[in-house]
Order: structure tokens, then C-alpha cells, then sequence
């Protein structure tokens, strides 16, 4: 299955990404987490891209095209399907990834929309935490670690993402809603578009997904 993830920061994309993938072993791609993996180890893209990431705004689309090809062309786990969590973020991503995915005869087939609505994302955004190690994914309320400071499921330190406070969360949905808003416009076009609603609990979204899936809907 060829999908991409689209919706508002929050709405959920990580945590289902990594449902389907250990559902359906669909390979997970996340620009946001390729950034902050080169972020990490310090490399000069890494250095070159932290004061974009750490404002809330948006990586120049170049680099970013450039990641995605990068990965796409060396990385022959995509001939299983991949599942695009990130990308694209912009129409001039969303056009560039379909020149590319053309070439390679990898077309999307489906694009995933969490609607989430501002109150709710900012309430997830502002209390998620994040195991620098292994990625799982908590919240300081409804799913909280249960040793504090350490992952359930690897032993790893778990932390904050410095750019999920509140004044850049503003900023990441302002970018969201000027740039990533077109993208949703151009797949709805080419009738890929399946909308599902991302304020409702990450279990009843994974079971509408399924649903999708098996053409109950
Ligand atoms: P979220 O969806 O929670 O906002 P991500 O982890 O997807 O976060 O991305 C974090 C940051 O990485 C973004 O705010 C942005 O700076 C950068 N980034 C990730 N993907 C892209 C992209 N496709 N284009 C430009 N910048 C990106
Ligand atoms: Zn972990």
C-alpha cells in the first residue's frame, strides 16, 4: 500500500504510522523524523535546517525533495508500499513527489486526512512526550509513562520536543494552514482524498482506517 498522511500537527500521524506499520508492515517515512535524526548528529544538514525546525517553520522545500528523493532512490524497502508521515507540506512538494513517484511507477494510491480540530491538537501537542530512543509516543494525561521520565517500551529517556510549546505549536498550525491546506485541495482533485475524523481517540480512528482499508466505506 502506497499512502500519505496528511493533517494539522497533532492530529495523530506518528502514532498511526506506527499502527500501520506493525499492522500491515507498511514502511514509515517521516521527514519531521529524518530531520531530527540529522538534527541529532549534529551533520551540516542538520545544522543547516535547526533554526527552521525549532521556530515551527517550514524547511526550504529543495532540502526537504531532496531527503525524499535521496531516500526513495537508495532505499528498496518502499517496493513493499511506504507511508509518507510529513511530506508533502507544500503544492510544490506535493507536485515534485508525484513527478517523482511517476518515474519510479510508484504512484500514492491513497491519501489519509486526520481532521483534528485547534483545541484538540493543541491540548495533545502541549502534553506529548517522545522516547528519544525508540520514538513510542506519550501524553502527560491521557498516556503517561509509567515510570516518569522512562518508555514503557524500551527503557529509553523520554522527552519533550522543544518546538511542542505553545507559542510554536501556534506557529506550526499558521504554517499548516497557509501551506498544507492547498496539498489537501490537490489530492481531493485527483480523488484520492479519504477523510477521517482525528478528534475522536487514536483507537476508533485505527478502526475507521481499517474500515477504509477493506472497502467498507
Ligand atoms: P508535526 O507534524 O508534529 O508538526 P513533524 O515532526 O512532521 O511535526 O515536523 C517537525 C518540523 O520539521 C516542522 O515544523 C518543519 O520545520 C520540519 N519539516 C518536516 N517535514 C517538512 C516538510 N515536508 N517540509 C518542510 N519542513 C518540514
Ligand atoms: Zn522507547
Amino acid at each position: 500500500m502506497r499512502l500519505v498522511l496528511l493533517g494539522p500537527p497533532g492530529a495523530g500521524k506518528g502514532t498511526l504510522a506506527s499502527f500501520l506499520n506493525k499492522e500491515l508492515g507498511i514502511p514509515h517515512v517521516s521527514t519531521g523524523d529524518i530531520l531530527r535524526e540529522e538534527m541529532k548528529n549534529n551533520t551540516s544538514l542538520g545544522q543547516e535546517v535547526k533554526q527552521y525546525v525549532e521556530s515551527g517553520g517550514l524547511v526550504p522545500d529543495e532540502v526537504v525533495i531532496k531527503l525524499i528523493e535521496n531516500k526513495f532512490s537508495s532505499d528498496c524497502a518502499i517496493d513493499k508500499g511506504y507511508m509518507l508521515d510529513g511530506f508533502p507540506r507544500t503544492e510544490v512538494q506535493a507536485k515534485d513527489l508525484d513527478a517523482l513517484l511517476n518515474d519510479l511507477q510508484k504512484p500514492v494510491d491513497q491519501v489519509i486526512y486526520l481532521d483534528a480540530s485547534l483545541p484538540v491538537v493543541i491540548k495533545r501537542l502541549t502534553g506529548r512526550r517522545i522516547c528519544r530512543n525508540c520514538g513510542a509516543i506519550f501524553h502527560m494525561k491521557n498516556n503517561p509513562p509509567k515510570e516518569e521520565g522512562i518508555c514503557n517500551e524500551c527503557g529509553g529517556e523520554v522527552y519533550q520536543r522543544p518546538d511542542d510549546n505553545e507559542e510554536t505549536i501556534q506557529t506550526r498550525m499558521d504554517v499548516y494552514l497557509d501551506n498544507t491546506k492547498p496539498v489537501i485541495e490537490y489530492y481531493e482533485d485527483q480523488g484520492k482524498l479519504k477523510k477521517v475524523d482525528a478528534d475522536r481517540d487514536s483507537q476508533e480512528v485505527q478502526e475507521s482506517l481499517m474500515k477504509i482499508f477493506n472497502g467498507d466505506r
